[in-house]
């Protein structure tokens, strides 16, 4: 009994270690050739915590934290606080990349690198096989279920399911490429921000901490740079006007390794792209590059802290935040996120605000009510029409503003692991139909 996940980003890696770890044979299918997709980059993961700081995500994830720990005992800053507005899961990235392919060596993951599912083969909504595309062989892979996490929906509409893209409009939000910067003396930044709580983005979730100088203090005296440098202060708001960097909402910093006095910054942004149209993508990266090229100089030479820091690494691959969401049997809302909904098929939570950016400096930031989480129902993850094929991650089925929440990693860690779980019972079972599953046999543990 065969389970196949396509995808190894965070919701497929999540999905590959829960479903191994309760006793399924798995094997990973990844386009690229290496796995991770942006869990690698340096970025917060976010919705593992709700803004008052309890965390949300569990089972998977502590294992994944555990590792990272036993690699390098206090080598990363962990749940740290932006006094803006959540509380971001702040690790070293290559750590991390390390503790998962141990912990994928450790429940016995196959893995296929460097191989594209290009067509599938279905009866009566029963996926049978998957064509796995590499550059040398194309071979049609059996299996008993399936797990999309694409990113895209992309295996769920090769299935027949139906998948939307971006707004109604067919707009997407900005592609950006992070980058990271060592040897950054925290104390010094944080001591600007302090002594200029104008300049950071600040007290926005009416949660958290509502006097500025306050905030900002808090994040002095926490020590980490967890924090956004707003367009709308004086240092990024005079370079944006002067030309000396493009347009930005602000640059959100987030502290990465402790030894390597490390931060990654995700600064850049082009805006008014067709993310469904490749021919666009290199001209973004070019248009990427040189904002980093640019923003990095700034920062060394403007911002209090930088002088002595370099460029330490630079996102592998072009940050998209937007792809496709498929059609579930349920369609999470933005209402559901923003009044913490419940549900009684919950398999995952999620905490991240309502989080859209646009062109230019906008952004709509709209946070989960009361600093509480919301559920995600099984149903969001149950492709109409497909027996027994699952999706997790960025493409489970919700509303553009549902999205801007349940996209962040954390998130897509907790759907991820809940369709491993899911996957692992039904094959034990000997099932067909995901639908034949009781939620509550497969969660204790995930929140
Ligand atoms: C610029 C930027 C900033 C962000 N900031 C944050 C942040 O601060 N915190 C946060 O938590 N989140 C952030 N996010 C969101 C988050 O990074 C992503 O939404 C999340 O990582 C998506 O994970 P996923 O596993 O669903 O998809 P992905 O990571 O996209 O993984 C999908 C994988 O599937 C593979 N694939 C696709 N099709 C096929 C196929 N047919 N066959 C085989 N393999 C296939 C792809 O190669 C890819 O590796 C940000 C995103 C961007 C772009």
């Amino acid at each position: 009994m065969k389970l196949i996940i396509v995808g190894g980003g965070s919701a497929g890696l999540a999905s590959a270690l829960a479903a191994a770890r309760n006793g399924a044979e798995v094997l990973l299918v990844e386009a690229d050739s290496s796995i991770g997709g942006d869990l690698f980059s340096g970025m917060p993961l976010l919705g593992a915590y709700t803004s008052l700081g309890v965390s949300c995500v569990k089972g998977i994830l502590t294992e994944i934290l555990d590792m990272c720990e036993a690699l390098s005992p206090g080598g990363h800053p962990g749940p740290v606080c932006d006094w803006r507005s959540v509380v971001g899961l702040c690790l070293d990235p290559e750590i991390l990349r390390l503790a998962i392919l141990q912990l994928l060596q450790k429940y016995g993951v196959r893995i296929l690198l460097n191989t594209r599912i290009t067509d599938v083969r279905v009866t009566a909504g029963v996926v049978q096989q998957l064509l796995a595309s590499s550059p040398v062989s194309q071979t049609w892979l059996d299996c008993n279920a399936a797990i999309d996490a694409s990113g895209g929906g992309f295996i769920t509409k090769l299935c027949g399911g139906e998948v939307m893209f971006g707004s109604e409009s067919g707009e997407f939000q900005p592609l950006s490429l992070t980058f990271r910067m060592c040897n950054v003396d925290y104390p010094g930044f944080l001591r600007f921000i302090r002594d200029n709580p104008g300049e950071a983005l600040l007290c926005d979730n009416p949660v958290l901490e509502r006097d500025r100088h306050q905030a900002a203090r808090n994040l002095y005296e926490k020590g980490f740079p967890y924090v956004a440098l707003a367009a709308a202060g004086k240092l990024l708001g005079e370079a944006i006007e002067r030309g000396e960097l493009h347009p930005c909402t602000a640059a959100f910093i987030t502290p990465t390794s402790l030894p390597r006095q490390e931060l990654c910054l995700n600064v850049t942004r082009v805006s008014g792209v067709n993310c469904r149209d490749s021919s666009q993508l290199a001209t973004v990266l070019y248009e990427l590059n040189g904002q980093i090229i640019r923003t990095a100089e700034f920062f060394r030479k403007k911002v209090p802290g930088f002088r002595q820091a370099s460029i330490s690494a630079v996102m592998p691959r072009l940050g998209m935040r937007e792809s496709g969401r498929i059609v579930g049997e349920y369609v999470l809302s933005q209402d559901d996120v923003i009044q913490a909904r419940r549900f009684p098929d919950a398999v995952a939570h999620g905490s991240h605000h309502v989080d859209i950016h646009g062109s230019g400096t906008a952004q709509v930031r709209i946070p989960v009510r009361d600093g509480l989480s919301y559920e995600i129902p099984y149903a969001c993850l149950l492709p109409r029409n497909l027996a027994n094929l699952m999706v997790a991650g960025r493409c489970i089925s919700s509303d553009r503003g549902a999205n801007g929440s349940a996209r962040v990693m954390g998130t897509c860690i907790a759907t991820g692991q809940a369709a491993g779980c899911a996957a692992a019972l039904l094959l034990k079972l000997q099932k067909k139909n995901f639908r034949e599953l009781d939620p509550a046999d497969f969660t204790t543990g995930l929140w």
